[in-house]
């Protein structure tokens, strides 16, 4: 498997404080918003070279996000990691007897296959693979 760095997802609980830190005064390039009806979330990418952050917005009170800002606050909630065939990935893994949370994957933003890794496997990280279809 060969992995590359995708993104860092940074949850959000207000939105327009979290832009007036990473677009305007770290002066990262924003694109457009994307639901993610699945996730109950607003994805807000900011390119940061070859890897971007992700602001990770919850679009309803029982979405994962809401409930990891209530537990835990606004700050760095999962890391991203790309792979090309994210079925053999998660495949390689289980046999690996790594703990997965989705063992099959789901759509993620910007027409992404993406799942996630237990943070009890990935040494108290929330580890998301995605593929780009
Ligand atoms: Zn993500």
């Amino acid at each position: 498997m060969k992995a590359t760095i995708d993104h860092i997802g940074i949850a959000v609980g207000d939105l327009n404080a979290s832009l007036a830190f990473f677009k305007d005064a770290l002066g990262l390039e924003l694109d457009a918003p994307e639901d993610v009806p699945a996730q109950r979330v607003r994805a807000h990418f900011l390119q940061a070279g070859e890897a971007a952050i992700e602001l990770v917005e919850p679009t309803a009170d029982d979405s994962p996000i809401a409930k990891f800002i209530a537990r835990r606050g606004a700050g760095i909630h999962h890391l991203a990691l790309r792979v090309d065939d994210i079925v053999a990935a998660l495949a390689e893994l289980k046999t690996k007897g790594v703990r997965l949370i989705d063992e099959t994957p789901r759509p993620g933003a910007h027409n992404s296959l993406v799942a996630f890794i237990h943070p009890a496997s990935a040494h108290g990280v929330l580890v998301e693979l995605k593929q780009v279809k």
